[in-house]
């Protein structure tokens, strides 16, 4: 963590300090760092006693339910009186907040807590770091600067974040501070039986056969470089599923050996596709989405496409083959 980053955490804490009503919220389909780092967040403030609300943006996925305060998560509405603060966590702009995005217009004091390389600093302060592997580690520091004492619950919903968005400790933005964090998180009670069963091995019989269908019909590229597979909203129909368990399949696709990028198009509509890809060694998938509007990390990241299902295969194939070696 730089020195500006914790001037930045000082200010943050001065405008908490003033404030009673905060809202936290994060990205539209939301993941383990997203709804970790808010609920940590969210746990800790209650604790000095703020009244704070979680907004859902696209609900809780059925993996995160079990982390503590996830009942916090609700949706906005007018009876939660003026917001005095905005805090949006892992949300790299102001689009990603979806439909809570025009509630920042409402507010002159918006802290924007992340770790995308993209962060577009939309806050009016800005602890942005893309060197923290999760937005959980910021969470954390922030926690401490804070001078807040990091509990079970709190140390639970850190540990997810960091578990997840690092794929459980291995990506290469993972740094020996991250085990750090990670030491101090079990330290403080961390369940990790709870996070590794709930999130890793509680797959649904109908999740299982999407694994299985979609993974039928992988397609390769580049000499097994390149790996797709699509998702139609029938075969969610098919194996009785929905989008959010969908999860996991594009990082299982990139742990095929030969693969350097994994892709998956999921269907929102005949004429939405939602792109998430995976790289392992030395391809930049933020900047690949970046072309069609999208963002992330240079190992995961994600984009919408407008068309139907097989020109957005063929479009995203079109990027992705250029950055092949
Ligand atoms: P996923 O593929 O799991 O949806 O997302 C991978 C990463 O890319 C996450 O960090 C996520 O926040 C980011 N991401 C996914 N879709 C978009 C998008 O449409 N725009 C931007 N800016 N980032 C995205
Ligand atoms: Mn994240």
């Amino acid at each position: 963590m730089n020195n500006l980053l914790f001037e930045y955490m000082d200010e943050a804490i001065d405008i908490i300090n003033k404030s009673t009503k905060i809202f936290i919220a994060s990205h539209v389909n939301p993941d383990g760092d997203n709804i970790g780092s808010s609920l940590s967040l969210a746990l800790a403030l209650k604790k000095i006693d703020k009244e704070v609300f979680v907004l859902s943006t696209d609900g809780i996925p059925n993996d995160f339910k079990f982390l503590p305060g996830s009942e916090l998560i609700q949706d906005y509405n007018e009876s939660m009186g003026p917001i005095d603060l905005f805090i949006a966590v892992d949300s790299s702009d102001v689009d990603r907040l979806g439909k809570n995005k025009d509630l920042i217009k409402t507010t002159n004091k918006v802290i924007n807590i992340d770790h995308h390389i993209s962060n577009t600093k939309f806050g009016h302060i800005n602890i942005v770091n893309p060197k923290a592997s999760a937005t959980g580690e910021l969470i954390y520091y922030f926690i401490k600067r804070l001078n807040i004492k990091i509990d079970k619950d709190i140390a639970t919903n850190i540990y997810t974040a960091i578990n997840t968005d690092t794929g459980k400790f291995s990506y290469d933005n993972v740094s020996s501070d991250t085990h750090r964090i990670a030491a101090e998180l079990l330290d403080a009670g961390a369940d990790i039986k709870e996070v590794n069963i709930n999130i890793y091995e509680s797959s649904s019989i109908e999740r299982t056969k999407l694994f299985i269908k979609t993974l039928g019909g992988l397609k390769t590229y580049s000499n097994n470089k390149i790996a797709i597979a699509k998702i139609s909203q029938d075969i969610l129909t098919e194996t009785n599923t929905t989008l959010d368990d969908t999860e996991g399949i594009v990082s299982f696709i990139r742990g095929i050996g030969p693969v350097e990028v994994s892709c998956i198009l999921k269907e929102i509509s005949e004429k939405e596709v939602k792109v998430s890809l995976r790289s392992k060694e030395y391809v930049d998938v933020a900047s690949i989405c970046g072309v069609f509007n999208g963002g992330g990390h240079i190992r995961a990241a994600g984009c919408t496409i407008n068309s139907d299902l097989n020109s957005a295969e063929s479009l995203i194939v079109e990027e992705i083959i250029k950055k092949i070696r």
